[in-house]
């Protein structure tokens, strides 16, 4: 009688709803942080080089996750299981890629497919609306979200949002404004947000929420990410001249 009363009890306790508590949890996730999958060109200053990543850099890459066992999750995933409780697959990473360059479609879109992984892609979408060279289009961008890519917002121009260089209307416009732009273009609002050169501050920690954006991405290093910082999400950058040893530590040891 006790015996199955306990189990009524705890089977009750296992089938309740999960639900956004006020536990505090703390994960490790790497984030890892992309910007260019390409080959550099021949005039690449130091910044691009560092900035870049090859298509054979990345599919090591990806390769090596995946013979390792990694699932590539989304931020989603991770809000939830940071605010929730949901539970992740055992060795989650999640793949970004900031600025929304050409090669995000030509290179790391065409890759993650090929290993059946997915990405979180941050875009600039003043800078997709006008067209630029170099960057993606909204068609590519369609075409990925439909295809299960995240896309997400880096703002509209990419300015410096923290201090006087961007006052409360120019945060409206870059972030409402971005948000507003992915919505209308891809059918779904985006909920989480790039700082662009990893620069904000009260200001916008506290725009951000008003919008509905649920967690944000930094430049900050680390891998550990804790429910009462998700605007402050640090990553993992992965670099020009990071070898797979490096990043094999990087996803697999470095706790920070
Ligand atoms: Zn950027």
């Amino acid at each position: 009688m006790l015996g199955g009363l306990l189990i009524v009890w705890l089977l009750a306790g296992l089938l309740r709803p999960l639900h956004a508590d006020e536990t505090r949890r703390r994960l490790r996730v790497p984030i890892l942080m992309y910007h260019y999958i390409s080959v550099p060109p021949p005039d690449a200053d130091r910044y691009r080089l560092d900035l870049s990543v090859t298509p054979d850099q990345f599919a090591a890459q990806l390769a090596w996750l995946r013979d390792n066992g990694y699932s590539a999750v989304s931020l989603d995933d991770v809000y939830l299981a940071l605010t929730e409780g949901y539970p992740l697959p055992p060795r989650p990473v999640v793949l970004t890629f900031d600025d929304g360059y050409a090669d995000a479609y030509q290179h790391a879109f065409r890759l993650l497919r090929e290993f059946g992984m997915t990405g979180t892609f941050f875009v600039i979408t003043g800078w997709i609306d006008a067209g630029t060279p170099g960057y993606l289009t909204w068609a590519q961008a369609r075409e990925m979200a439909a295809a299960g890519m995240s896309i997400q917002s880096h703002s509209r121009t990419h300015p410096n949002l923290a201090g006087a260089d961007c006052d409360y209307d120019c945060l409206v416009y870059q972030i409402l404004g971005s948000v507003e732009t992915l919505e209308a273009e891809l059918g779904t609002r985006p909920r989480f947000f790039c700082y662009p050169g990893g620069r904000y501050d009260q200001a916008v920690l506290e725009l951000l929420p008003q919008v509905g954006i649920v967690g944000a991405v930094t430049t900050h290093a680390g891998t550990l990410h804790v429910s009462d910082r998700l605007l402050e999400m640090p990553r993992a950058r992965v670099r020009g001249t990071t070898t797979l040893d490096d990043f094999a530590w990087m996803v697999q040891t470095w706790r920070e």
